[in-house]
């Protein structure tokens, strides 16, 4: 890769799926957007016409990453949650008409599911489609769950907690077929795996710029034009900033700097694909060569290159974390649920054992992440499991041959 490897230091950050560090030829582009470049895109004079200039740029460096975008269809938001909230509750109260019936699944994230449970309190009604043991959702449930009442299917591209990536394609022509919106939560996915919004069919689409080496507070709404021109209610009133979708004044800055995010993570994809997964795959090698009784979690096949999701069997997730926490930075399960110890809604609807359920470490590796980094945490996670184990009579018994309930 282009840039300079950082000699390690510690703590490694490992918890890529909560956020990325802001790549620093993101944070060039966006420098001179606080200060000199101060103007307010709707202003009528040099500084405004500069500033509304490099949102455009961004708006077509973002189009390309979704592959058949149009620059028009791309609306700045503050992140994912509120791209999802704009996508699911204002298509509720535009298309409501059709029946108020939506689908979605039970791994999806909180800032879709938990839009949906607001809804039904709405009077709208969920179908929240269950996955496999491996997270995955089986197709014949999709088309079973619509009716002539659906009007909106929501599916995440890849989940944040296993990593399991969904099959688009086939979904949006389901959804294409019986004339419903198909939206897709990218945030986990968009600048990691190749997106397609015209050959799969979507409509609306999320993204959250700090989830692919972008800053914080800033993300985009895709809102198909034609074919369907689908149109939405706005959460947000005020100066019709985004034609009317999402008022306020643009976070140029940060708009600046998803552009250019946008634009690296689609040059360097397949190279930064091949790098993380080569990382993470060292990670889950050395890990089971050192330690019996661990167990991936979701789809081994169709996953995130950079996830790795997996419990270690008679060691709480809590204790392993705290005991590792000083040097390494990883996380239970998501980070957006902030910070409570709930169990994981993911590793439940996969109906893990509950050996498993609380004993799930997330591992998100990252651009910036280096074999030596990996090589230390298989260390230390090795000897802090074995040091745990050792303390726990159940392991002890385990071994001794008694207890193999739910570990093959
Ligand atoms: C992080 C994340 C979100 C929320 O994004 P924000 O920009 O932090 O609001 C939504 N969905 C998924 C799948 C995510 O990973």
């Amino acid at each position: 890769m282009s840039f300079q490897k950082t000699p390690m230091k510690l703590p490694i950050y490992l918890d890529h799926h909560a956020t990325t560090p802001v790549d620093p030829r993101v944070l060039e582009a966006m420098q001179p957007y606080w200060t000199q470049e101060c103007g307010n895109p709707a202003s009528g004079h040099v500084f405004g016409w500069k500033a509304k200039q490099a949102v455009e740029k961004a708006r077509a460096q973002i189009a390309q990453l979704l592959a058949g975008a149009r620059e028009e269809e791309i609306f700045f938001t503050s992140g994912a949650t509120e791209s999802n909230n704009t996508a699911l509750k204002g298509a509720a109260e535009r298309y409501a008409e059709r029946g108020g019936h939506l689908i979605t699944v039970a791994t999806e994230h909180k800032a879709v599911l938990d839009v949906c449970h607001y809804l039904e309190t709405r009077g709208f009604t969920v179908t929240y489609l269950p996955v496999d043991a491996l997270g995955r959702l089986n197709l014949q449930d999709l088309e079973k769950a619509i009716t002539d009442k659906t009007f909106l299917i929501s599916v995440m591209h890849a989940n944040n907690e296993v990593g399991v990536i969904h099959p688009l394609a086939e979904i949006g022509r389901i959804a294409k077929e019986r004339e419903i919106l198909f939206h897709v939560d990218a945030a986990q996915s968009a600048g990691k795996i190749p997106l397609n919004v015209e050959a799969w069919g979507i409509d609306l689409l999320s993204l959250s710029a700090h989830k692919l080496y972008g800053p914080k507070g800033v993300g985009v709404l895709y809102v198909r034009q034609n074919k369907p021109h689908v149109r939405l209610s706005p959460l947000l009133h005020g100066g019709g900033h985004e034609h009317g979708l999402r008022s306020g004044t643009l976070n140029v800055p940060g708009i600046v700097g998803l552009g250019k995010a946008c634009e690296i993570a689609g040059a360097e994809m397949p190279e930064e694909s091949r790098c993380v997964r080569a990382l993470r795959d060292r990670l889950e090698k050395g890990l089971k060569q050192n330690l019996d009784r661990i167990y991936v979690n979701g789809d081994a096949e169709n996953r995130l290159p950079h996830n790795l999701n997996i419990s270690f069997a008679y060691v709480e997730s809590e204790s392993l974390l705290m005991a590792i926490n000083e040097s390494i930075a990883v996380s239970s399960g998501s980070a957006c649920t902030d910070g409570s110890a709930d169990t994981s809604h993911v590793l439940k609807a996969l109906r893990v054992p509950p050996e498993r359920l609380h004993t799930a470490l997330r591992f998100g590796i990252g651009r910036f992440n280096t074999a030596e980094e990996i090589d230390f945490v298989i260390q230390k996670v090795t000897e802090t499991v074995r040091k745990l184990r050792a303390m726990s009579p159940l392991y002890e018994a385990a071994q001794k041959g008694g207890d193999r309930r739910g570990f093959h």
